[in-house]
């Protein structure tokens, strides 16, 4: 069992927060681009490195934004992977589309191809932050986009909001929360605005045009968010995604199951019998490379200590925590690891049974700090 991961490189636009690999101006290459995509999964196919992966149970479309691509497009990669590998018949198969590329016509086509999640970066339902952000659609774009895909028959559907938006209050941010709940939208990946370098955020924010939300703010919008989520019954089952009963994204879980999955495109990453490996985040070099099929990407052999990080960075951010048994394998809790653990049980940060450890409401809101505590 295993998933595929296909990264898109494309958007209209760069909005100012992002710092994904994509490309803005790729008409010109776009049909070159997927047919690299396509060769590089059946090189995957026939590669050592994924030795025993025969079977598919999620199909994920990112970027980027996948949402450019056309119907013959999409159908060509599909029907590369189904080429490739025996793709079961439940599988769920996402695509990230944004507002501006939904039609009833495109969610249709999608439905047509076997596409039957749609994740849609919605973000802010404030006009001003979407203008400051520069995101390609308006709120009604955003609000209409839902009502068609609903209307279209899209049952599973999940949309991301940011919080921690420059001077957005916890009103507003609330508005934007019951918005999604009124919708019925059955997952939301909520995620706290960071501020990261080289992004014309960051030169906003250096310049001072733009005052990023303080940690306080950030924390209470997190709080409120969580508790809200949790009253109209959707389960908080990984720190960002929330859930209906049924609903949790089988692809994004996965990962942090640790279960394989195969990235396909540049930058996409992939994982399998303890290797991670990554390809080359541009889009010539990566067509270059797969063309000469040779040199798209680096790979890293896991030792005991890398694992060991990796399930507390990943596992403490999901509901179920981390198993003791799995970390026990790979080497022994160390008095400092012991005293650590205490001390974040102590302050009501994380509970701990004879199975597993997890984060708490109030630790969830320093779950890298806490993994990170407990590094080997
Ligand atoms: S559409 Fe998505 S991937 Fe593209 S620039 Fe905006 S946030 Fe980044």
């Amino acid at each position: 069992m295993a998933g595929i991961y296909l990264h898109i490189p494309f958007c209209k636009q760069k909005c100012s927060y992002c710092d994904f690999h994509f490309s803005t101006t790729f008409e010109v290459y776009r049909s070159q681009m997927v047919d690299a995509l396509c060769r590089e999964i059946d090189l995957v196919q026939k590669d050592a490195d994924f030795e025993g992966i025969t079977s598919i149970e999620t199909i994920y479309f990112g970027g980027g934004t996948p949402s450019i691509l056309n119907k013959n497009e999409l159908k060509q990669l599909l029907d590369a992977i189904h080429s490739q590998f025996d793709v079961n018949s439940t599988a769920e198969i996402t695509l990230e589309a944004n507002p501006d590329d939904i039609s009833t016509e495109s969610v249709n086509q999608w439905q047509e191809l076997g596409i039957n999640r749609l994740s849609i970066g919605i973000q802010s339902f404030r006009e001003s932050d979407l203008r400051w952000m520069n995101r390609a659609h308006s709120v009604e774009e955003g609000l209409n986009c839902i009502h068609i895909a609903q209307a279209a028959g899209i049952t599973n559907l999940s949309v991301d909001l940011i919080y921690g938006l420059p001077e957005l209050t916890l009103n507003e941010w609330m508005d934007h929360v019951s918005r999604v709940i009124e919708l019925g939208i059955q997952h939301v990946s909520a995620y706290c605005l960071t501020v990261e370098e080289k992004t014309s955020l960051h030169h906003m924010v250096s310049q001072q045009k733009i005052r990023p939300a303080s940690d306080d703010e950030q924390h209470d919008q997190f709080l409120a968010l969580v508790d809200t989520m949790e009253q109209n019954g959707y389960e908080q089952y990984e720190i960002s995604n929330f859930a209906k009963a049924g609903f949790r994204a089988v692809h994004n879980s996965n990962y942090w199951k640790r279960i394989p999955y195969i990235g396909i495109g540049p930058s996409a990453h992939s994982f399998h019998l303890q290797k991670r490996r990554w390809n080359v985040a541009n889009n010539r070099a990566y067509m270059k490379a797969i063309h000469e099929e040779k040199g798209w990407f680096e790979i890293e052999q896991l030792d005991n200590r890398a694992t060991w990080n990796e399930l507390l960075l990943t596992g403490l951010r999901t509901v179920e925590g981390v198993r003791l048994n799995e970390l026990y394998e790979l080497d022994a809790f160390t008095t400092e690891d012991e005293q650590q653990l205490a001390s974040f049980a102590e302050q009501g940060w994380l509970s701990r049974n004879n199975e597993c450890i997890a984060l708490t409401k109030q630790g969830r809101l320093m779950a890298d700090h806490i993994a990170s505590s407990l590094f080997h």
